[in-house]
């Protein structure tokens, strides 16, 4: 039988026509197109603001330096993220404060969502002897408190952050992940809900910030430098701050801006094929379905389900069974403070909850592309394990 990739990426054929034309066109790097991008994405997003940049690696970067925080700063983050966010708390000069995943028999909708709770957050927050900003994660779509959990870490909104790499169709509450906090950060990484040849945005209602990262994502050259080469544009220019090399190209934007035009269809898709994978994986013993938290909508980017003693087989073994029959699988995430590079910053103890849930945590196919009949196959290879594990019943 065909195997089945973790992830399939669409690019649609207006998106590769778009991307014809711009490379025809003679001005390939930022311009028109991002600036067009930057509107659609701000409303999109409910924001007043979006600056458009390489990654969302680089947004996070760019966010924490446009804090202008002292240096050794200390940025909260969960330990169950990407490497690259805890990599650009560093290289804006701060240090990552670690925390936790939420206590087993906290609120449902928060331990079974895999993310920190207001709780874990105070701990962290006390241990670190306060904090002075924070990186908010919407794990695998799910809409993370934002404002509870600031409040848990002292902090006014205007020093969080949202991590929205998985979070493009989230919403908190009624509103749409984007004018919440400070600023919020997305990623047009291939995997993501929205794919692009790479790229990320900022939205953000604070005009003064967003002035500042588009000076930042552009080597911190003053805000039109962009254009210097376009005609009538001028040579001159300002570097106020040392910055990065950020932007986004109008080749991306213009495959973006047609990408975001099926982001409606993709993300009812992903929808459906969740709601599949509930009702055939539903009663198999030993395995933790996500919840649907009751906080806002998820854009369900990732489907994690847990592997309990009672399933019989153990996570890794699962991995291997599900590979050995052509089911592609992975893990979200090994807890960042474990990593040998973050050592220095894990505390004494580690982070019990983190490492618990990360034995036992696999995430399954989910993407527009899969089929229904691909959903079935691997839900019944799944029930397959269970049975010949020979797990309870
Ligand atoms: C993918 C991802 C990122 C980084 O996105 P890039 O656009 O690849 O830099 C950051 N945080 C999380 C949680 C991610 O999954």
């Amino acid at each position: 039988m065909e195997p089945i990739p973790f992830t399939v990426v669409e690019i649609t054929p207006q998106a590769r026509a778009a991307s014809d034309r711009v490379l025809a066109s003679g001005w390939i790097t930022t311009g028109r197109e991002t600036l067009a991008f930057q509107r659609e994405w701000a409303d999109q997003a409910g924001a007043a603001q979006c600056v458009m940049v390489s990654s969302c690696t680089a947004a996070i970067e760019l966010c924490l330096r446009a804090l202008e925080l002292p240096p050794n700063s200390k940025v909260l983050t969960t330990t169950t993220t990407f490497c690259g966010v805890v990599n650009a708390i560093l290289a804006a000069g701060y240090r990552p404060v670690f925390a936790d995943l939420a206590h087993p028999g906290e609120a449902a909708d928060v331990a079974d969502s895999y993310m920190v709770s207001e709780r874990t957050v105070r701990e962290a927050a006390d241990r670190a002897g306060g904090v002075d900003a924070m990186v908010v994660l919407h794990f695998a779509g799910h809409p993370a408190d934002v404002e509870a959990l600031a409040r848990a870490a002292r902090l006014p909104l205007s020093r969080v952050l949202e991590d929205a790499a998985h979070g493009i169709g989230t919403s908190v509450g009624g509103r749409v992940v984007g004018g919440i906090s400070q600023a919020t950060c997305f990623s047009f990484y291939p995997t993501k809900n929205l794919p692009m040849p790479e790229g990320g945005a900022i939205t953000t209602d604070d005009a003064a910030f967003a002035a500042k990262l588009t000076a930042l994502r552009l080597h911190g050259m003053t805000a039109d430098a962009w254009k210097r080469y376009l005609p009538g544009g001028s040579w001159q220019y300002t570097v106020a701050a040392r910055g990065m090399k950020a932007n986004m190209t109008d080749v991306q934007a213009a495959i973006g801006r047609e990408q975001l035009k099926h982001l409606p269809r993709w993300q009812a898709r992903r929808e459906e094929i969740r709601a599949r994978y509930d009702k055939q994986l539903a009663g198999i013993p030993g395995l933790g379905l996500p919840r649907p938290t009751k906080r806002g909508r998820s854009a369900w980017h990732l489907y994690v389900v847990r592997v309990r003693p009672e399933f019989g087989m153990a996570r890794d073994d699962l991995i291997a069974y599900l590979t050995e029959r052509g089911v592609a699988t992975s893990v979200h995430f090994i807890p960042a403070h474990t990593m040998p590079a973050y050592a220095g910053f894990a505390p004494p103890g580690g982070l019990p909850n983190a490492e618990a849930v990360f034995e036992e945590v696999v995430s399954l196919p989910l993407y527009p592309l899969l089929s229904d009949a691909q959903v079935d196959r691997i839900c019944a290879v799944i029930g397959q394990a269970h049975a010949d594990a020979g797990g309870a019943s």
